[in-house]
């Protein structure tokens, strides 16, 4: 595909703020790039320290898709490196699609460098774990509707059903409305935890039950930046642990 020799574009998941935990891959790219465009409101601009000086850098935030694509593609067809910065992983909700349909008309080739998503960095910075046997076996990762139209199977009172983990991105702003919705499925005595701005310098961890989050979040004024995780796994549990390690556990890499 590569025949016209552009460079290929590199969309590098930047993690969740800590410019520690992007990718070794990640990184190296960051330091060969010529041209990196990245989402200024998210992207923590420390990564852009691993950049060598004087090169060509972009802050989408005031940009239009357009825009963006504009100074991606001149660059690749300049035989330029190009860096495509996203927060936390690509995939999830990172717009990737709008990106990559275009790069594919150029016929300029791109790829994807994964990255540690949010829904990650949370439960690392409340030391949980998201499954947790005899609890759940399943993590869900959604939105409440906003701009982004949500399809109507997948309201939050219906995901409740599940009682699995439930991380909810993108939703702090309508904190009330998330904990109602999901009063339909959980119970209100639901471990809930919110981690505004995971491993930042003013990260912020507010726990609760889904009776009681909606109300300790408004009091710490946070409406943006956050990740709401909700489900028993993230509750205390001294009484179940995974087999994994059990000395009665037999599998492939240990024989009984
Ligand atoms: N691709 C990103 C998500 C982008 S959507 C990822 O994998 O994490 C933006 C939403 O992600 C925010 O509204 C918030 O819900 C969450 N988010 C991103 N960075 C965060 C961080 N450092 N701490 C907590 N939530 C974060």
């Amino acid at each position: 595909m590569n025949d016209k020799k552009y460079s290929t574009i590199h969309f590098v998941g930047t993690g969740p703020g800590d410019p520690e935990l992007i990718t070794v891959k990640g990184m190296r790219l960051l330091q060969e790039a010529d041209c990196v465009v990245y989402a200024g409101s998210l992207v923590r601009e420390r990564v852009l320290e691993y950049c060598r000086e004087n090169i060509e850098v972009h802050n989408s935030a005031s940009m239009h898709l357009e825009e963006i694509m504009d100074v991606m593609v001149k660059a690749a067809k300049a035989n330029k490196k190009v860096v495509r910065l996203h927060t936390g992983d690509p995939s999830l909700y990172g717009a990737l699609r709008e990106q990559t349909e275009i790069l594919d008309k150029e016929e300029i080739p791109y790829d994807v460098i994964p990255g540690v998503s949010s829904a990650f960095a949370s439960a690392a910075a409340l030391k949980k774990e998201l499954t947790m046997p005899g609890i759940t076996q399943t993590v869900i990762f959604t939105r409440m509707e906003g701009r982004t139209p949500v399809p109507e199977a997948e309201r939050l009172s219906s995901l409740a059903v599940h009682n699995a983990t439930i991380c909810i991105f993108l939703s702090i702003n309508m904190i009330e409305n998330v904990a109602s919705e999901l009063l339909k499925g959980y119970s209100p005595e639901t471990p809930v935890a919110v981690v505004y701005k995971a491993t930042w310098d003013d990260e912020k961890k507010i726990t609760g039950t889904l009776a009681d989050i909606a109300k300790k979040v408004v009091e710490a004024g946070i409406t943006r930046h956050a990740l709401i995780i909700v489900g028993k796994a993230i509750g205390d549990h001294a009484d179940t642990t995974s087999r994994l390690y059990d000395k009665d556990f037999k599998h492939i890499y240990r024989q009984k």
